[in-house]
């Protein structure tokens, strides 16, 4: 079944057209990767699907329904960014509850989602703790808990490990190849990092331009690249 599925889409900033009639389909549990450089589009794309633009034209659909006009909060998806974007005067766990405090999540359904994401996230001892108090794969780890506890199908990921050092990045994605396996959800994942897509997509999504370039199991994408570009970018060192 498809989870995501984007129509035709088409986004502009004033005269400048970003993303031209692009169409991607993604399936239920499915972990897609947009890769590709700077600038070529990927974060329109991922913040369209969100539904933090107006697109110029087409259409969004998330489990089978039309989203296009639909508010981010009731898309069903959870965001993580680049940058954490914690509530620094909260603790931990406020920062986890807050937003389902504000949605109307009863308490007892708070509790349970927020010990089962730091469970899974290993953030049980972090949880009384203010966001200053937490190195930078700590936080990280809180900002994609803040996402989990949403308990939604579809997550959108956009650079969540560009800020960190190699180390933590590596330790970092081998456990969110880990989250996937256990939570089995959609995830769509902006990266710029060669490394980062073939070891953690089920599917590439090699972006220039706002356009697609080729769209591929990450091994047919390193051995058999459509075209100069896709070669150079997936060959070329981070
Ligand atoms: P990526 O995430 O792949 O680095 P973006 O999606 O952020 O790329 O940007 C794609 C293009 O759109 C770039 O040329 C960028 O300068 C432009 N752009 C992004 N956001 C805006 C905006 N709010 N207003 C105008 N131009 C933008
Ligand atoms: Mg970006």
């Amino acid at each position: 079944m498809t989870s995501v599925s984007v129509r035709d889409l088409t986004l502009k900033f004033g005269s400048l057209e970003v993303l031209r009639t692009l169409n991607l389909d993604i399936s239920e549990g499915e972990f897609l990767v947009l890769l590709g450089p700077s600038g070529c589009g990927k974060s329109t794309l991922l913040n369209c699907i969100a539904g933090l633009l107006d697109i110029s034209d087409g259409q969004i659909f998330i489990s089978g329904k039309n989203v296009t006009w639909e508010e981010p909060k009731d898309r069903g998806i959870g965001m993580v960014f680049q940058s954490y974007a914690l509530y620094p005067q909260m603790t931990v766990e406020k920062n986890l509850s807050f937003g389902l405090q504000i949605a109307g999540v009863p308490k007892d359904e708070i509790a349970r989602r927020i010990a089962r994401a730091s469970e899974i996230l290993q953030i049980q001892p972090l949880l009384k703790r203010k966001p200053s108090q937490l190195s930078g794969g700590q936080r990280q780890r809180v900002a994609i808990g803040r996402a989990l506890v949403r308990d939604v199908d579809v997550f959108l990921f956009d650079e969540p490990l560009s800020n960190l050092d190699a180390k933590l990045r590596a330790e970092l994605r081998v456990e969110l190849k880990r989250l996937h396996q256990n939570l089995k959800n959609t995830m769509i994942y902006v990266t710029h990092d060669q490394i980062e897509a073939l070891t953690l997509a089920d599917r590439i999504a090699v972006m220039k331009g706002g356009i697609i370039q080729q769209l591929d199991e990450p091994l047919t994408i390193y051995n058999r690249p459509v075209n100069l570009f896709v070669a150079g970018f997936i060959g070329s060192p981070s």
